[in-house]
């Protein structure tokens, strides 16, 4: 059996950005092989992440905006974004970019076929797929199912359904997306729109929950109906694709290690970042971390340092104030987004400083946050 020097176990995102930086790094010539039980050929999905500088997909961006609408309680405008803008890319654009440069690399194969099993051998990463065995010094898994069940633990998800729609009016304003819009009936939840306009005329508009329960296809749907004739003059408008998703908002432990020789990458890894559900950009930092390791010391994991993880305790407290419903959450985003312009995006990308982010919790309602605290720790404690 040939033996690969790396196998990516689903060419998705994830999968695909990691063999992007490993052809673009000193790791270019190892034999890589890519397991994919889909086609990629559909755009199944569509990414927005705010950035600064141009990163790697820049020529393939579908739009970018300098600044983006919020509507919330008490508030109703631009946001300050801190020089940071707000990017889309769509799927089917990054999976056809990638595999054009993947084209130029010998060295790196791509089967479709559904895997199996993943399992560390002391050979190396060893992987069944459509019952065929291959074999790796490592297997990078972004197909791993996280189990979203403890119960000691925070699992809000994050769900959606989009309309592409086209209108009869030009009622969109190209120049600027609105990232929430709060005017969307609460039920006690936090429920929201997100519109990304592409010209005057044709916008994804996007219904978005963050809580435990699905809704049925017609409740969705129904929002949408709503939102779009309250808040936006259409006229007469088509539907010309859809999009659904649901993305975990948890902070469920995940082990991005495993054993020696499996790596998990992805959602699968942990990348999702737990008090808003954006995974794309935080992969495509850890990835570049990953190789940049495995390059110059074939270490195959990322570093994080203790204080770095106080990151996840903030995820952790804001998960408990939405689940527990201790403060109502178009209130609480607004204050977030309203108090703290471009803060809040550093923040989000974990990229502030202690004091930055003293200066941000002060813009927060104490006790339900203190509140929080005090279970988080409490649930920490049961749980050892
Ligand atoms: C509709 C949608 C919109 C999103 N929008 C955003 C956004 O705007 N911004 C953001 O930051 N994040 C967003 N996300 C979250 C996240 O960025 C995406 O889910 C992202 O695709 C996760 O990357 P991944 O590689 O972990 O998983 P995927 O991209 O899903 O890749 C996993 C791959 O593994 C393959 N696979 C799984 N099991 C097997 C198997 N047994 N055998 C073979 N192949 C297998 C799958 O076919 C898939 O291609 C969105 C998610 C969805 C669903």
């Amino acid at each position: 059996m040939k033996k690969y020097d790396f196998i990516i176990a689903g060419g998705g995102m994830a999968g695909l950005s990691l063999a992007y930086y490993l052809t673009s790094s000193a790791l270019r010539d190892r034999s890589i092989l890519i397991l994919e039980r889909d086609l990629k050929n559909r755009n199944d999905r569509t990414w927005c992440f705010w950035e600064k500088e141009t990163g790697p997909f820049e020529p393939i961006l579908f739009q970018k905006w300098d600044t983006a609408l919020f509507y919330g309680p008490g508030y109703t405008g631009r946001l300050g974004m801190g020089g940071y803008r707000y990017k889309m890319l769509r799927g089917i654009d990054f999976y056809a970019f990638v595999e054009e440069h993947l084209a130029k690399f010998p060295n790196v194969e791509r089967r479709q076929a559904t895997i199996n099993r993943i399992k560390d051998t002391p050979q190396g990463g060893f992987v069944i797929a459509d019952d065929e065995p291959y074999l790796a010094d490592y297997v990078f898994d972004s197909t791993f199912q996280l189990s979203l069940d403890q119960p000691e633990r925070h699992n809000l998800l994050q769900h959606f359904k989009g309309w592409f729609v086209e209108t009869e009016r030009a009622c969109f304003d190209p120049a600027i997306p609105t990232i929430m819009d709060f005017r969307a009936e609460q039920h006690g939840d936090c429920r929201f729109v997100y519109v990304l306009p592409f010209d005057t005329n044709r916008a994804l508009v996007e219904f978005t929950l963050f809580n435990d329960r699905l809704l049925t296809e017609a409740e969705y749907e129904y929002a949408l109906r709503h939102y779009l004739s309250q808040h936006v003059d259409t006229g007469a408008y088509q539907i010309t694709d859809v999009e659904t998703g649901v993305i975990p908002m948890s902070d469920v432990p995940t082990t991005e290690l495993p054993s020696e020789h499996i790596i998990r990458i992805g959602t699968s890894g942990g990348y999702t970042k737990p008090s808003t559900g954006y995974t794309f950009n935080r992969s495509q930092r850890y990835l570049r971390e990953l190789v940049d390791n495995l390059a110059s010391r074939e270490k195959p994991a990322r570093d994080v340092s203790w204080f770095k993880r106080r990151f996840a305790l903030y995820d952790s407290i804001f998960l408990n104030v939405l689940e527990n419903h201790r403060y109502p959450a178009d209130a609480l985003f607004t204050r977030i987004y309203a108090r703290n312009p471009g803060r809040v995006f550093r923040f989000l990308d974990e990229d502030t400083t202690l004091f930055e982010e003293i200066r941000l919790f002060a813009t927060m309602p104490i006790g339900p946050f203190l509140k929080g605290l005090v279970d988080v720790l409490r649930r920490k404690i049961i749980s050892r």
